[in-house]
């Protein structure tokens, strides 16, 4: 499904599957697949989209990336290392202003500098996505211009080529869930620009098409929206998804009605912490000295937890929550 796409090795995979234990006695098994642990440039789901985006880019003969996120965005840390790896110029536009010479570059900054990066600031607030896109395209003109060969990522890496490392994810977690004997009753992964919720989806169609998954027993695809877009409908995660069954050239679709986000943990605005993201961080801090962030992995952990309570599960299923990473964040 992913042998004729084009791909940049820059992930360590599989990452483990490794069981959480038993929340409380009426509660489901949880498990954790560790994408906090891609290996590139100190991990993260951003790590499995950049595989294929830069493969992508690699393929059109770009020679810099261009990208953009909050101020403490993992997904620019990690565009600076994938660029560092490859040898491709890394420009990244972020929100809020650059830090004076009195306060150093922190967290996810201070990396993606390390990594080489130029950092571009705009001002704009850290979830006026609208207006962070649009420096980004402006940017992407003037390097062009410049000649450079930019290829240009949108927030997150979001598009249907980044998903595509989220299909590939969900089949990599499937064989790892034979391994261990299980089937998920559902796989809960954290959402802010949508394309690992999307790429879940797609892998999620294109195994029950092959028939390798039971429609009856395949995993529900759960997302915990951690930004007012996709709490609000956008991007159309459906539609990105079986764009991206497009370019696996699978005639398989995602119903839109297997599309869940879950929109109660989001909180005042994304980047905004929560008293349950704060609850769930020490939770993962303290049960399996596992590292959550307050701007998305906390918030969607605090969801599973919620769900767990809610009695979504019960004594016996299994869930898997997706740790998508982001504890530089942790050190802003
Ligand atoms: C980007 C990110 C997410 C959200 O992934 P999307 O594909 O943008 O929805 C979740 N967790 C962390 C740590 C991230 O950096």
């Amino acid at each position: 499904m992913f042998d004729h796409l084009d791909r940049a090795a820059l992930a360590t995979l599989p990452t483990a599957l490794e069981p959480a234990g038993v929340v409380s006695s009426s509660a489901p098994r949880l498990w954790i697949k560790r994408d906090d642990l891609t290996g590139l440039g100190g991990g993260g789901n951003k790590a499995r989209k950049l595989e294929f985006l830069c493969g992508d880019a690699i393929a059109a003969g770009a020679r810099a990336l261009v990208t953009v996120g909050a101020a403490q965005s993992n997904h620019c840390r990690m565009t600076a290392a994938a660029g560092a790896r490859l040898g491709l110029e890394v420009h990244l536009v972020l929100s809020g202003e650059e830090p004076d010479g009195r306060r150093a570059l922190t967290g996810n900054q201070l990396l993606s500098k390390l990594f080489g990066a130029q950092l571009h600031y705009t001002g704009a607030a850290d979830s006026h996505w609208g207006e962070l896109e649009i420096a980004r395209e402006a940017l992407t003109d003037q390097l062009a211009a410049e000649g450079l060969a930019p290829y240009s990522i949108p927030i997150g890496g979001s598009t249907a080529v980044g998903a595509l490392g989220y299909a590939q994810g969900f089949v990599e977690l499937i064989d790892q869930a034979e391994a261990a004997g299980i089937m998920p009753s559902a796989i809960v992964t954290t959402s802010s620009s949508g394309g690992t919720h999307a790429g879940l989806l797609a892998g999620r169609a294109a195994l029950l098409a092959s028939g390798r998954l039971d429609a009856s027993r395949a995993p529900a695809i759960i997302a915990i929206g951690v930004a007012k877009g996709v709490v609000a409908g956008y991007p159309d995660v459906a539609e990105l998804a079986n764009a991206t069954l497009d370019l696996m050239q699978l005639a398989a679709r995602v119903d839109p009605a297997d599309v869940e986000v879950d929109t109660r943990w989001l909180g005042d605005d994304y980047a905004v912490p929560t008293e349950a993201g704060a609850a769930a961080m020490d939770w993962a801090a303290r049960t399996g000295g596992w590292i959550v962030d307050p701007v998305y992995s906390a918030k969607g952990l605090s969801g599973v937890l919620g769900l767990i309570s809610d009695g979504r599960w019960t004594a016996g299923d299994d869930v898997v929550f997706v740790h998508t990473g982001g504890w530089p964040a942790l050190f802003a």
